[in-house]
Formats: structure tokens, sequence, C-alpha cells
């Protein structure tokens, strides 16, 4: 049961329609100078998809404040102009949207020429890359004001409501911590002093939006730094908010510098929820709400059925699927955010505009939905996979009769190997919801039916076919790949495929899974070695994400090789030359191979001599560079194109 989500809940005024809050995520088309339509119709296609109140990305309340080249400034007029629109279109589609106020402090990375990082003192950031200029008095009542303009906007606008910017180690956070607060003025040198920047921001907020308009605190509730904000401040800190007249406080933990993973796959779900629930017993009735790695809409009902927290904010299950309650509501399947970080905060790193990997509208929301064929045709897709099942789901949605081969005995590909590493069982749950969709749309998908070029004349009575028939491990020329303790990695992820010394061949993102499950505290012990040609292991593992996994490697004493040279494998183990060019054996009761794939294309010739309309998705398509996210987008696009 979903009681305690779907209860109706309330913010200051606003009547919410029940207990999830979308949280805010930085789009990449903030900026964009499009009048607003993408950002509008991202927003409305979620609030029609059942979302009850909104938070937009960042919204920077200065010019200095921004936290990169994508991000709207609340100043500009043009900016504003499309902000209306957004705030209009959602309240036409009976959504809740509030503006999230901004202000990356010393976090800011301003375009060339732009205004300076600005910060309670002038600390270097590993993050933004740069020592910011420590604010004088001046400038910080500057800053206030700038915060206060900026909700009189959003009120003006039409936002429903507000939330302040006050966590992730932004310039409020900056000026609660000792790390970043090194003043011995009134705006720092003790907890008080250093409280009373946001303390100021809050209060000024209030008095321009009037005591009617819901301003919500986003606060940091544990920072998860060496020598940051201990627990009592952090207490303090949220006393002192809910005295200065916020109507919630929403919890954030982590600062981007932090070295503890907050939001990767390898955090359990819900493992954050304590930092609110100690919030919570703090201040009393004050809404308080939950964030961070809740993924799923069961998850909510567990923290607001078990714990006194109010409400729960979920962000990127909205991206994965924008109709997530409304389809729970209504009994259908849901689609599940696989926290990959590939398509959406890696990008967002990068300053590109975000997407997501199983759902790839994200970001096209303003181009037309897949609207029902006007003549549906019969349609094969070869390979159930990521791209594949993708494919049929898209055609199926598009009205046409879609038939689904699959060799193995059951559907997802490359996911289901994905779905056994420590961590990673969402992508199962990503297969499951599409295996669902198909079924719902009375797709017929034959598993264990290998379609050859025997099958040509099965292929050439449909209308289309899509090839995604994936990939097959890269053959490598090692001495001794033949022997019988020497796996291919699909074989690595079978039950019990795995001896006591296991060594893994492979730099990619596979050989790191590979390693991962095989160090997995939770199974047999296990001596890990992982060998590879480059510098540096999954060198292509997005930048949110990579430090994580190798982090938890380490943890489990993986012994990682970079630059090996003439690999042998013999009964006993693999020789091989190290970096330095000295000989080196490692023991190994199993090798496994992870050294890359090549397409398994041997139908295409077989689909084009059937002289049928066809589209090759995903690894059958091309290798290089492939990742899931090219996967899904590829099986996407063929329906599309059908
Ligand atoms: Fe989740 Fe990955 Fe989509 Fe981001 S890209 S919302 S992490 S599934």
């Amino acid at each position: 049961g979903l009681e305690h989500v779907l209860r109706p809940g309330r913010i200051g005024r606003l009547a919410l329609p029940h207990r999830v809050v979308t949280g805010a995520m930085h789009l990449g088309w903030e900026a964009r100078d499009d009048g607003g339509a993408a950002l509008a119709a991202f927003y409305v296609e979620r609030a029609r998809g059942g979302a009850g109140l909104m938070v937009t990305g960042g919204a920077a309340v200065s010019p200095e404040g921004a936290g990169g080249p994508g991000y709207g400034v609340l100043d500009d007029a043009r900016f504003r102009a499309r902000l209306r629109r957004v705030a209009a279109e959602v309240r036409a589609a009976g959504g809740l949207l509030a503006l999230q106020l901004f202000h990356a402090g010393r976090y800011a990375r301003p375009p060339a020429g732009g205004p300076h990082p600005v910060a309670p003192s002038a600390v270097y950031s590993a993050f933004s890359r740069h020592t910011p200029t420590a604010l004088d008095a001046a400038g910080i009542a500057r800053a206030v004001a700038d915060f206060a303009r900026g909700a009189a906007h959003a009120r003006d606008l039409g936002f429903a409501a507000v939330e302040i910017m006050g966590s992730e180690g932004y310039l409020l956070d900056q000026f609660l911590s000792p790390l970043t607060n090194l003043r011995d003025d009134e705006w720092g040198g003790d907890p008080q002093r250093r409280s009373r920047f946001p303390v100021a921001v809050l209060r000024a907020v209030r008095a321009a939006v009037g005591t009617d308009f819901p301003v919500i605190m986003r606060m940091t509730g544990d920072d998860l730094l060496a020598g940051g904000t201990t627990r009592d401040d952090v207490l303090a800190y949220a006393r002192a908010f809910a005295a200065a007249g916020a109507d919630a406080l929403n919890v954030g933990v982590g600062w981007h510098e932090s070295p503890v993973p907050t939001v990767q796959a390898v955090v359990p779900p819900g493992h954050w929820v304590p930092v609110a629930a100690a919030v919570k017993a703090a201040v009393g009735a004050l809404p308080v709400l939950a964030s961070n790695r809740i993924n799923r809409l069961s998850q909510a009902e567990a923290v607001l059925a078990g714990t006194p927290l109010d409400l729960v904010s979920m962000a990127r299950p909205f991206l994965a699927d924008p109709a997530l309650v409304a389809n729970a509501r209504a009994g259908r399947p849901v689609n599940v955010c696989v926290a990959c970080n590939q398509a959406c905060i890696d990008r967002s790193l990068a300053d590109e505009p975000v997407s997501c990997m199983v759902n790839p509208r994200v970001g096209r929301e303003h181009e037309p939905a897949a609207t029902p064929a006007a003549s549906p045709r019969r349609v094969a897709v070869v390979g159930a996979g990521p791209a594949g099942l993708k494919a049929a789901h898209g055609l199926a949605l598009a009205g046409h009769r879609v038939t689904v081969y699959e060799a193995d005995d059951e559907p997802g590909g490359q996911f289901r190997l994905a779905g056994r590493v420590p961590g990673k069982s969402d992508y199962l749950a990503a297969v499951g919801f599409l295996v669902a969709e198909l079924a719902r749309l009375d797709v017929a998908l034959h598993t264990g039916r290998r379609i050859t070029a025997a099958d040509r004349d099965l292929l050439g009575g449909y209308a289309g076919v899509v090839v995604a028939t994936g990939v097959l491990p890269r053959p490598v020329p090692i001495p001794g790949v033949d022997l019988p303790h020497v796996l291919g990695y699909p074989a690595a992820f079978a039950d019990g495929a795995l001896g006591e010394r296991v060594v893994v061949i492979g730099g990619g993102g596979v050989a790191v899974d590979v390693a991962h499950l095989a160090s997995d505290p939770a199974g047999p012990a296990r001596r890990v070695t992982v060998l590879h040609r480059g510098r540096r292991l999954g060198a292509r593992l997005g930048r949110s994400t990579r430090w994580a996994v190798l982090a938890e490697l380490r943890r489990q004493r993986v012994d990682v090789v970079p630059g090996v040279r003439d690999l042998r494998i013999s009964p006993a183990g693999v020789c091989f030359a190290d970096a330095e060019g000295r000989p080196r054996t490692v023991p190994a009761d199993t090798v496994v191979i992870a050294a890359g794939q090549v397409p398994d294309d041997g139908l295409v010739a077989t689909v084009r001599a059937a002289g049928v309309w066809h589209h090759v998705v995903g690894g059958a398509r091309d290798t290089a560079g492939l990742d899931a996210v090219r996967a899904f987008a590829e099986g996407a696009a063929a329906a599309e194109a059908f």
C-alpha cells in the first residue's frame, strides 16, 4: 500500500496532493533562449503525471552565484519571462512549482570574463577549481538582498513557493561550516555567528514574500566532511531556521567535495533517512523532507510510515518516470531510476543538458509524444536487451503489433549481468518495467528463440525489423585463453562460476563490474586482481560514479595492476610484465576476460537480404563508445523512425 505517500500534505498555506516532492534538478536548458518552451514542457509533463510540488533547478539570485554557464540568473529579464511562462503552464496543468533560489558561492563556475566567485572566506574549492573572493560587509548585505529580490520575483512570476538552496555546500552552507567560514566578525567565529547569514537570507526572503507564501529551507543534515559542521550545530541551525520562519526543512546530505558517496548506486536506498529524522526530532511540528537515494514510492512509504518525517523528496525517479505517481495510483508499471548518473548528474557536471538512461525523452518533452500510428503494422524486434526492449516499447506505444525474439532464456541482455553487481539490482527492475509494459501492450516476447539466417522468410514477413542482437565478448589473442578456468565475462556472472582467486583481465566498466561482483563482501571471500593495459581503471565511468566504485574496490582489497603487457595464462595463474617491465605471476583459480566487446551483427546481412525496413541499434550497430544510455536512445529512435 501507499496510504502514507498518497495522503494529502501541507507546507505552510500550500496544500499538497500527496507526500512526495519532486526535488530540484539542474536540467541544463534553464538558460536556453527558447522562450521557456522546453523548461515548461518538462514540468508540465510531470504535473500531468501526478507530481505534486516540484522544485525547479537552482535559479541564481545574482550573476556571481550562477553554478555554471547553463544557469539562469534572476536579474535577467529574459530568464524571468521564460520562468513566467513555465509557472503559468504548470499552473494551467494543475501542478505546483517552487522556484529554487540559488547562490553557488565558491562552487560558482563563471564563464570567462564573468564575475569572480565570492564566499565567506577565500578557501579554494577542488570542485570548482576556484579560490573565491571573501565577501565584505557590503557584499554580504547585497547577497542577502539578492535572495530577497529573487523571492519577490518568484512570487510575482506565479510560482507556488520558493526553496532557498542552503545545502550541498553552496553559499549558505559555506557560511555555516568552519571549513569554509574562517571569519571572525559578526558573520563568523562561532556557530551562532556562522548561522547569521543563512538566517538573514531566510528572514529577508520571508519579508519579501509575506507570511502566506511558502518558504522551504534546503539545508545539509550531514556534510560528511572531516572537521565540518557538527551534528549538534546542524540541529541548532535547523531550530534557528524554524524560528526564522521556514515553512519546511528539506534535508540534504553531503557537499560536492565530500569523500563519501551519497547518491550513487553503491549507496543503499534509504541510507540517509536517519539524518533527516534527527532534524525532524529537533524541530517538532515543522514539516521536514527526507531526500537522497529514495528511489521508489514503496521506499517513500516505508519512510513516512516508519518515521515522523512529513514528506519525501525524490528527484531522479521523476526523470526515469515522469508519471510515476499516476502510474502507481493506477497500478501500472513504474519505470525505475537505476542511479547510474550517466545521463543526468554526469552530464550536468559537464555543463551538458541532462537526460535519462531509461527515459531518453527527458529533454525532449517539448517535442510531440508518440501518438498511435494511423495504420498499425507488424514489426519484429530481434534481441531483448535494453535497446531491443526500448524499441519494442516505443513501437507498441505507437500501436504497432510487435513480436520480440530473444536467444537467451531471459530478457535483459547486458542489464541482466549488471543487475547481479552489488548495488545494481535496479538494473533488473528496469528490465522488469519494460517487460511488464510489453505484457500490458500485448507484445509477444519469445525467449530462447535465436533468429538466424534460416529465418529469412520469417523476417521477410514483417513490415520492419529492429536488429538489437547486442554484443559478443571481444576475442583476445592471449596464450592460454582456451584453458578450462578461463571465462568470458558473461559466464562470470553465473552462480558459482568464480573460484577463490580471481584474475580479471580488462580495464573498462565491465571489468570493474566483475571485480565488484567477485569481491562482494556478501559473497564468499575471494582474492581479486584486475590486470589492465591502460593507466586508469574504468576511465570511461562517469565523474560522479568512478571514484565511488573504485573506493569500494579498494575497501574490498581488490588489487588493481595497470600498464600490464605480455599476458600469458597458465593452469596456475596469469603471467605478465608490469608497467616497469618486470615479470610477475598472479595465481588464479578463475581468469575472467572482460576486455571489450564486438557487435553481434551476424543477422544484419540476413535482414538486408530479406529486403524489409530495418534499423540496427545498440551494441549490434557499434560497440565503440557504447553505453546503455546510447542503447536506450537508439532503441527509442528506431521506434520513432518506423
Ligand atoms: Fe536515474 Fe540514470 Fe536516469 Fe539519472 S540517468 S535519472 S541516474 S536512470
